[in-house]
């Protein structure tokens, strides 16, 4: 997979200056908003298994709290930098904005390969670093989330290391938690589901036959393999699957539940067999001619450079940024429709939103309720985002950041300047 080497926060900062044009943005809001309120890195010394001691580098930034606590995932990747984190926590902040959630955005990252460390230096790890970042964090301050390479297990260490802190049990910490300590249903699958929704909305709204479409999806982690799963339950035609290391095709059409368990077997997907299916790599699936592409791998995976060569009717980002600003000027040209990463995985945020309500209330809800919710919440974004498009004509990438902006300035202008 192709990692390119671009300046994240200022590539996410161009799509705000193409949104604030078109809606004649405040000014003083769109300087406001185009810094972080804070950031903090921190160093994480951990004692390996080994006995030696090794310095990690982390990091938490709030972009923006103009709206409500900061709301934003943690990462562990070796690739983490600083910019990445300030574009990603810049992106939370317009998507709880657009999906209008009482949230503001904030992102945490840790530069370490995971694979490197044994499950009690990752504890040793994850635990340093949120006792480095506990003034940043708390349910009305900032609650942090998994992302790629953590998980609900991640999430239970910081919440107890935070709880032990304060000398009491503060679930509504953090979400993405398992559900026995205060984790909702629905959450884990949640951007996946979101997807599948929206997909199905899009398409009868586009009059476009579901069923009948080619799907390719890059990334077969925990958004991609849900969203993979949600499409072929309903017997959608996933064609193309990928990971890090390459994919699988089959014009026929991919057997997803069987994929998931080899998967769960600790397999590699190249090495899946059976009938006409072939191996591909990340770039070779990028183009394939399909229906829908999903890119739901890392950020900046569609670029000028391959971004021709893209043959689809519908992108459907489940990653954060997966298409640089050229790309997106390229695909918009051919006219291909993107649902952005703002809106599209925006299930993710919206059920952490839920768990953090449930938290609080110390009330749980059921599985019907939670995707209701979420589903009115994001189909009705949907529609606001594509209404706006038409109204504006514009992507509705800028429509999106239009709305979000919106409400960003809006708060803005109430709450006014301190002192
Ligand atoms: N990491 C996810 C995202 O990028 C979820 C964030 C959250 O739930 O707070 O949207």
């Amino acid at each position: 997979m192709k990692i390119l080497i671009i300046n994240p926060f200022e590539s996410a900062k161009k799509k705000l200056d193409i949104a604030a044009e078109l809606i004649n943005l405040n000014p003083n809001t769109l300087e406001y908003l185009k810094k972080v309120e804070r950031s903090l890195i921190v160093s994480i010394p951990i004692v390996m298994d080994d006995g030696f001691l090794k310095i990690f580098e982390g990091y938490r930034v709030h972009h923006s709290t103009l709206r409500g606590p900061a709301k934003g995932g943690l990462r562990y990747s070796p690739d983490v930098t600083l910019d990445e984190i300030k574009a990603l926590a810049f992106l939370m902040t317009f998507k709880t904005s657009l999906l209008n959630l009482p949230l503001g955005g904030s992102k945490g990252g840790v530069c370490v390969d995971t694979k490197e460390l044994s499950k009690k230096e990752l504890e040793r790890l994850t635990r340093r670093y949120t006792a480095e970042i506990i003034s940043m964090i708390g349910p009305d301050i900032d609650i942090p989330a998994p992302d790629m390479y953590t998980d609900s297990t991640t999430m239970a260490w910081i919440m107890d290391t935070y709880s032990m802190q304060k000398g009491r049990t503060i679930p509504s910490v953090v979400t993405g938690k398992p559900i026995e300590i205060g984790g909702s249903v629905g959450r884990l699958e949640a951007p996946g589901t979101g997807m599948g929704y929206l997909l199905k909305h899009i398409c009868q709204k586009l009059n476009f036959d579901l069923k009948k479409m080619k799907i390719v999806i890059q990334g077969f982690g925990k958004v991609g393999s849900v969203v993979a799963k949600q499409l072929c339950e309903i017997s959608c035609n996933v064609i193309a699957v990928s990971e890090k290391q390459g994919g699988i095709y089959s014009p026929d059409g991919l057997d997803i539940n069987e994929i998931i368990k080899w998967k769960q077997q600790g397999n590699s997907l190249k090495d899946y067999n059976g009938k006409n299916i072939s191996t591909i790599t990340n770039d070779e699936l990028l183009s394939l001619k399909c229906d829908v592409l999903i890119p739901a791998a890392v950020e900046n995976q569609i670029y000028s450079k391959n971004a021709d060569n893209i043959d689809c009717k519908i992108i459907l980002e489940g990653a954060n940024s997966p298409t640089t600003s050229q790309a997106d000027a390229i695909l918009n040209e051919k006219g291909v429709i993107i649902v952005p990463d703002i809106l599209a995985n925006s299930g993710g945020v919206c059920v952490s939103y839920f768990e953090y309500i449930q938290d609080i209330h110390s009330y749980f809800w059921g599985l019907d309720r939670v995707n209701r919710e979420m589903k009115n919440i994001i189909i009705k974004t949907f529609e606001d985002v594509y209404n706006l498009s038409k109204k504006m004509n514009t992507s509705l990438r800028i429509a999106a950041f239009a709305i979000g902006a919106k409400r960003l300035a809006k708060a803005h202008e109430l709450r006014g300047l301190f002192p």
